[in-house]
């Protein structure tokens, strides 16, 4: 289980300070009262960015781990959630996701690229889709890193959203939530395949 590890820090500063070292869990999630066994239980790695640690307990009563993901790292998925909200952005002001998947700086070839950021368009706007119906104040928002920026008046949304989401952390898919990944309806054309320019033309009267 992930644990939101409130914590201000870049993910280059997050490596450099060894901020996990800081990273505190008292009580078991599972049993407040305690008596569980529970306890630390190391770090695992992830292998980007380099040298990064993630710090987890483990509680034998419960067979659970529990491990404090800060916030500027994606869940389930590697690197940080700026790097995801970049190359996010890239594709919302591109006039084709061909176009925005060359001017991209990853080097798995151009289907790769395609995959990468499909995948993470896919994962962002089901993530924004559900916020604008969870959350009154985003209920005019699209489901836009551009829309949203503009209602938050925030540099970067995702992080932003990773620490204001509260409980809705646990219903929101990676790489911004904890919660599961969502499925795509089976016959439906993933929302993906639709080109993705600027913002939809306006209705003429
Ligand atoms: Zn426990």
């Amino acid at each position: 289980m992930q644990i939101r590890f409130a914590i201000d820090l870049s993910a280059g500063e997050y490596v450099r300070q060894r901020a996990w070292e800081n990273a505190r869990l008292d009580n078991c999630p599972l049993h407040g009262k305690g008596g569980c066994g529970f306890a630390s239980h190391g770090t695992y790695s992830r292998q980007t960015p380099q040298g990064t640690k993630i710090a987890r307990w483990y509680c034998p009563d419960g067979h659970s781990t529990f491990s404090l993901l800060p916030d500027c790292l994606s869940s389930r998925l590697p690197g940080s959630l700026i790097e995801v909200e970049t190359a996010i952005n890239e594709v919302e002001s591109a006039p084709s996701q061909e176009a925005a998947a060359c001017g991209l700086r990853i080097d798995v070839g151009l289907t790769g690229v395609l995959r990468w950021v499909r995948r993470r368009l896919f994962l962002i706007r089901t993530t924004l889709n559900l916020l604008t119906e969870l959350l009154p104040v985003l209920q005019d928002c699209r489901p836009s890193i551009s829309s949203f920026k503009a209602v938050l008046g925030v540099e970067y949304v995702l992080p932003a959203l990773r620490m204001s989401a509260g409980p809705y952390l646990y219903v929101l898919p990676p790489p911004v939530g904890f919660g599961p990944r969502p499925q795509r309806k089976k016959g439906k054309k993933p929302p993906f395949q639709h080109k993705t320019g600027t913002d939809p033309p306006l209705k003429r009267e």
